[in-house]
């Protein structure tokens, strides 16, 4: 299957990583929109939200972020998480990913 995050996974391709056990993968996005910019994914190929069904792993996917957060020092001033999903929010790799977002205020309601 030709996934990029797929193979960053695999270590096909290069990425920042910032964090890595068996079911999650996080990395440093390479177009960051603030000063934390992380992509926050699962190992398993999922596509999108609506392919998730009854995957545990959105547990596993927010206990990293969550950890993240408190590593980033964003636990306590704030952050977003964001998820796009498909044509209208702009969902550019179909591979699931959360944004991990924070170190400066964000603006609401995104465009
Ligand atoms: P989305 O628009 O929600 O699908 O977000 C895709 C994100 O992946 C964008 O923020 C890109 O900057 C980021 N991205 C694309 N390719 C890479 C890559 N090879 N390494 C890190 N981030 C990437
Ligand atoms: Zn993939």
């Amino acid at each position: 299957m030709d996934c990029i995050f797929c193979k960053i996974i695999k270590k096909e391709i290069p990425a920042s990583i910032v964090f890595e056990d068996d079911k999650v993968l996080a990395f440093n996005d390479t177009n960051p929109q603030a000063p934390v910019h992380i992509l926050v994914i699962p190992k398993q190929h999922v596509a999108t939200v609506n392919d998730l069904d009854a995957m545990n792993v959105v547990r596993d996917l927010f206990a990293v972020m969550n950890r993240i957060a408190k590593e980033k020092g964003i636990d306590k001033t704030g952050y977003r998480i964001v998820v796009n999903h498909g044509k209208h929010a702009g969902q550019a790799v179909d591979h699931l990913h959360f944004h991990l977002l924070g170190g400066r205020k964000l603006t609401w309601p995104p465009g």
